[in-house]
């Protein structure tokens, strides 16, 4: 989609750090990490937010999770714990209007970290 910066970075058009891509999701380093580890799971299907997840587009979720998995088990956090969250609307803080999920670790998380 025009003008979406993760569409941008998903087409190569915008550097970003990968650590993990495949056909339907990429995995890359926040820029403005929140934890030690901070990695954006993104579709690589623009979906604005989960709003839009239906029954013919929920199969992303599962590719979603698997690669949040995959990067957590390579980035050395799966043991400890991790998070994994959206953000839709603005209200709940969404800034970037293309799906993606937080995986967030590296840390002894209380309730608050987003
Ligand atoms: O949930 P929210 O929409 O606020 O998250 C957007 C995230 O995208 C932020 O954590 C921001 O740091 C990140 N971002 C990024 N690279 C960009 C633009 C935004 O990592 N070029």
């Amino acid at each position: 989609m025009d003008n979406c910066i993760f569409c941008k970075i998903i087409n190569k058009e915008l550097p970003s750090t990968v650590y993990y891509e495949d056909d339907r999701v990429i995995a890359i380093k926040d820029i403005n990490p929140a934890a030690p580890v901070h990695v954006l799971i993104i579709p690589k299907e623009h979906i604005a937010n989960v709003k839009e997840i239906n029954e013919s587009n929920a199969q992303i979720l599962i590719d979603i999770h698997k690669a949040a998995n995959k990067v957590a088990q390579e980035l050395g956090i799966s043991e400890k714990g991790y998070r994994i969250i959206t953000n839709c609307g603005e209200a709940a803080g969404q800034t970037v209007f293309h799906l993606h999920y937080h995986l967030l670790g590296g840390v002894d998380m209380g309730p608050k970290i987003l």
